[in-house]
């Protein structure tokens, strides 16, 4: 993509020369400057995602979500669906999708996500592991919402073999394809413990982007004492917020490893996410002939309460873009591009 692009721009540069020598013509961003016909033309890449954690699908969220796309109509979200919401204990799968349906736009991305729900992996043939949760403890598989509805939102499907897996991804894409949501290509793992083992599963099931990588620096507030902070800390070593999209190979297809550079609100400051975006526009502004990304997002399950502070984060990154004339532009994973050599 970025060789083609690179020719475009070469084309474009000596079409331009031929007819308007000296005249200076307005850019695809705005500007005036005949110095932009000079430049190669990369963009500030916007990636705003939405984790669904198959937990519940309440009227405020979507509500809010819905609200998202009223107030920013450019934004294209990238939506980590969860098949977990149609194995739930009484699940209408109608009802389901018309729920989620009702936070997805057209230009939207459907993607996925999964955690370690109990009813999900016992649907794809799989048993159940208990334990140890992101937060050191055991699920007691035969009590509580084990029984009465589901567990086990906070079990890192790490724990599992990439062949137990290949079942559940399987049994997601089938779900969520089967219900109108088409057969996703980027994954986001919950609780971002995509491990070799995940990212193997993945990409032998087809799945071509894994957007797991988190700066822990954001997390540690709120999750520092826990041991999925420390398991994050070494899963994700060196990824901060201005890390890129890198291929990662597995034991079949490599994948774009898209950093999640901006985390999510429920763990940052509507300051953090624009120091993030600060970050990765300076990163821009020294070399403007490649795409840089900044990554932010939220989760569905508590989009009424976090997505005010990411909106506030959108409404100053596009009046400051507006202002400097940055090319800012919301895109879904397929136009993003990872380096041809592994990271
Ligand atoms: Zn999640």
């Amino acid at each position: 993509m970025l060789a083609l692009r690179s020719l475009l721009a070469v084309l474009t540069v000596g079409l331009l020369a031929s007819l308007t020598p000296a005249c200076a013509s307005e850019t695809d961003d705005g500007s005036t400057s005949e110095d932009d016909y000079t430049r190669k033309k990369g963009k500030l890449q916007l990636v705003v995602t939405v984790d669904w954690e198959g937990r519940d699908l309440r009227e405020d969220n979507l509500l809010a979500m819905q609200e998202l796309h009223a107030r920013f109509p450019q934004v294209k979200v990238v939506h980590f669906l969860n098949a977990g919401y149609y194995t739930k204990q009484g699940a209408r799968p109608a009802d389901v999708t018309a729920r989620i349906q009702r936070a997805i736009a057209p230009g939207d991305e459907k993607a996925l996500h999964i955690h370690g729900w109990k009813r999900l992996f016992e649907a794809s043939g799989v048993a159940f592991r208990a334990s140890p949760t992101f937060w050191g403890t055991s699920l007691d598989p035969h009590a509580g919402d084990c029984l009465e509805t589901d567990c086990g939102h906070e079990v890192p499907i790490s724990l599992y073999t990439s062949e137990e897996l290949r079942k559940v991804v399987k049994l997601s894409l089938d779900t969520l394809e089967g219900n109108g949501f088409g057969r996703a290509k980027s994954f986001r793992c919950g609780g971002w413990m995509a491990k070799p083992n995940v990212r193997d599963a993945i990409a032998a099931e087809g799945l071509k982007y894994e957007h797991s990588a988190v700066p822990t620096v954001f997390l540690k507030p709120k999750l520092g004492t826990m041991p999925v902070y420390s398991w994050l800390s070494d899963l994700w070593q060196g990824t901060t917020n201005v890390s890129q999209p890198y291929a990662i190979t597995t034991t079949t297809t490599p994948l774009t490893e898209v950093p999640d550079n901006g985390a999510l609100a429920d763990y940052v400051s509507t300051q953090q996410m624009i120091d993030t975006f600060e970050a990765n526009k300076a990163a821009f502004l020294a070399d403007r002939s490649k795409n840089v990304v900044v990554s932010v997002g939220f989760h569905e399950e508590t989009a009424a309460t976090y997505l005010p502070q990411l909106e506030a984060a959108l409404q100053r990154m596009y009046d400051e873009a507006k202002a400097e004339k940055i090319p800012f532009e919301s895109v879904t994973s397929e136009a993003l591009s990872a380096p041809a050599s592994p990271h």
